[in-house]
């Protein structure tokens, strides 16, 4: 296994206001990097087929094809056997953490009675690590002093939790951090869309049926202009996307799964994570931001 050293996990780069400090940090800390891990998420978590995966599997049981090197088998070929739920899960570089610092080079294999601990580590380390990529973003994204300062002061809090020990971590309440948090991506979201004209170009009828936790599950959206839409925690399941213009679009917890994204414009789309990208279809013209990579499976 990779090694991973304190020094690659570094505190967020304040001096605040270095955005291309911040930018950098979110491209070497918010990333997963599974050889630096020891597939964890192949263990701690739980499967079912209603989330992707052809089989149940309970958390802290190790998938059947997790491998004693701790690779997959099956990598290749997780979509032809079911595994999409594989493909769309991203830790945001929550499990090298965990085995490169909070546990360090300890192995659940190795060391069984770290196991439960580890597990239930690893489920908070997760949560913070998806409240550090929408607060490092809207940080990235925001205007005015007022919000620039408290958005740093909960990047910085979240990020400090981070280091915490397995026991302090577990004792976290996420659900009150992500409410805290939440204000503040909203207040940047509202900023971001208005200032692509927050969905107004799109056409009426579709207009209408835009908004937060919209349902438009297999929906034609396709070649259409949807600057600055609100489609935080929307169902976009296997709609078409193709050629449309999402920049500015705000897709906090949309489900993307199966949706066309052949041809789209995602570049400027807001609070896109790498699991809501690689959980759809997309191609070689799609334009995701910078930080994302394109998932290979796409053609
Ligand atoms: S199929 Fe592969 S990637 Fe998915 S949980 Fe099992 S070992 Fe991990």
């Amino acid at each position: 296994m990779k090694e991973v050293k304190d020094t690659d996990i570094t505190h967020i780069p304040f001096e605040a206001g270095n955005i291309s400090a911040l930018k950098e940090w979110r491209l070497r800390v918010l990333k997963s990097d599974c050889p630096g891990c020891y597939g964890l998420c192949c263990v701690a978590l739980h499967f079912s087929a209603s989330e992707g995966f052809p089989l149940d599997k309970a958390p802290g049981k190790p998938c059947p094809h997790l491998m004693a090197d701790f690779k997959c088998e099956v990598h290749d070929s997780l979509a032809a056997r079911g595994y999409k739920g594989c493909i769309g899960f991203d830790c945001l570089g929550a499990g090298q953490r965990l085995t490169g610092v909070t546990f360090p080079s300890q192995s659940w294999r190795a060391a069984p009675k770290l196991s439960r601990p580890m597990f239930e580590a690893f489920v908070v380390m997760r949560h913070l690590y998806e409240l550090l990529w929408y607060l490092s973003e809207a940080l990235e994204r925001c205007e005015g002093k007022r919000l620039r300062r408290a958005l740093q002061e909960a990047l910085i809090e979240t990020d400090s939790l981070t280091f915490l020990d397995p026991e302090a971590l577990v004792k976290i309440d996420v659900n009150a951090l992500r409410a805290g948090a939440n204000e503040f991506l909203i207040e940047v979201g509202e900023q971001v869309r208005g200032i692509y004209g927050n969905g107004k170009a799109a056409p009426q009828s579709v207009r209408q049926r835009l908004g937060r936790y919209a349902d438009l599950a297999g929906v034609k959206l396709g070649a259409m202009n949807l600057k600055g839409a609100n489609l935080r925690g929307a169902i976009l399941i296997a709609s078409d996307l193709s050629h449309s213009d999402l920049s500015g679009a705000e897709l906090i917890g949309a489900d993307l799964r199966d949706a066309n994204l052949c041809g789209a414009n995602l570049a400027n789309a807001l609070y896109l994570t790498q699991a809501q990208v690689n959980s759809a279809k997309g191609d070689r013209e799609t334009q995701l931001p910078e930080i994302l990579d394109r998932p290979v499976h796409w053609v």
